[in-house]
């Protein structure tokens, strides 16, 4: 690429660390941020003034076409201390391929390597003190673009910021999830921007997710928009279940399609699980837990890694899944992730980016 040679990034030392007031014993998911961000600006075709500054405020206009169109994408990613103190980051190429994607169906450039990962790396390179050392505690990483220009005429816009901010995240409390069906509110369309990680996608389902949560559940399960009939994701995570031996996961193109869900079911099939990536009927779930052959549910993302589903409501009724404890495959594949990530056991699929 003929912009790489612009593509210097530039460093500015924060003066002051905020390291030292960081009770990393008492982390709470995002409230934190580390010392340091990476901001790089696009206009004219081509991406500019690549830089790593102290982490803080940003001036925009009143009339910045984000605020008003919502071309705005990000993506969740998490780094790990090991034991020796290496610092690694899990995946992040496929991240880098997801926002691409999701830039281009939102009419945004496409971000290249040499600042997504390069920078990514050299970010954490200089924070790497931010990452816990702390068991089950990780460095969440949230790299993210916006429409900037000036102006409120609707046409993609002619000028983009790309962000990377970072900040240490405790071990998240796997509270097995009382979820609820959804059959009236629909998250994404066939045709429409359901792969892509957006932030109009979250906006639209904090209406839906609060009233589920009246009714005492934690979470939805989308099903598709034109029957309601398959089972689509959870809020922010994918669903997967255990079928005899075998793993299914709902498949569409509506679906964000999850690191986590793709990591596991690459250990699934490594392991001789059977996995299966197809749609999945919300009564093909509810006959098979009443019948005991659903035995294990769960959501599986970056922010929670695997969260074990205890309770599915569907059309008033309540379906109870066996007891998260006991279930084997889930537990084991947890287990194995996160000896992975923290470096404790060889890595055999490649996934750590060590810094
Ligand atoms: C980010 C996200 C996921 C999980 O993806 P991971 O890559 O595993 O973190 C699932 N569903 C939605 C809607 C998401 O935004």
């Amino acid at each position: 690429m003929s912009e790489a040679a612009t593509l210097q990034i530039q460093v500015e030392h924060t003066q002051q660390s905020r390291l030292s007031q960081v009770d990393f014993n008492n982390l709470k998911f995002g409230q934190i941020l580390s010392d340091h961000m990476l901001v790089a600006e696009y206009a004219n075709g081509q991406w500019e003034d690549v830089r790593i500054v102290p982490y803080g405020d940003i001036s925009i206009s009143p009339s910045m076409s984000a605020l008003h169109y919502g071309q705005a994408i990000f993506e969740g990613i998490k780094a790990y201390k090991f034991v020796d103190g290496t610092v690694s980051i899990f995946r992040p190429d496929k991240n880098h391929e997801r926002f691409n994607k999701s830039a281009a169906r939102l009419e945004m450039p496409e971000v290249p390597q040499e600042i997504f990962i390069d920078g990514l790396r050299k970010l954490i390179g200089l924070d790497h003190s931010w990452v816990p050392a702390t068991p089950g505690a990780s460095l969440y990483i949230r790299p993210f673009m916006f429409a900037t220009e000036a102006a409120l005429g609707v046409h993609p816009s002619n000028s983009y910021k790309f962000i990377i901010i970072t900040g240490p995240v405790g071990s998240y409390y796997n509270k097995p999830l009382r979820v609820k069906v959804e059959t009236h509110f629909t998250r994404a369309a066939d045709g429409g921007v359901g792969f892509s990680k957006n932030a109009g996608n979250y906006a639209l389902s904090l209406h839906p997710t609060k009233l589920a949560q009246q009714e005492g559940f934690d979470q939805l399960i989308w099903t598709d928009a034109k029957e309601h009939t398959y089972v689509e994701e959870a809020g922010t995570a994918n669903l997967l279940f255990r079928v005899g031996d075998t793993i299914i996961t709902p498949s569409a193109d509506t679906i964000l399609h999850g690191v986590t869900r793709r990591s596991i079911i690459e250990i699934a099939r490594h392991w001789g699980y059977q996995a299966e990536e197809r749609k999945v009927s919300v009564k093909e779930l509810v006959d098979g837990i009443k019948d005991g052959s659903v035995t294990e549910a769960f959501a599986a993302g970056t922010a929670a890694t695997l969260t074990p589903i205890s309770e599915i409501g569907y059309k008033g009724q309540l379906y109870t899944l066996p007891d998260p404890a006991k279930r084997e495959f889930s537990n084991k594949v947890l287990q194995y992730l996160n000896d992975l990530r923290y470096g404790r056991i060889a890595d055999e699929f490649g996934w750590n980016f060590i810094v």
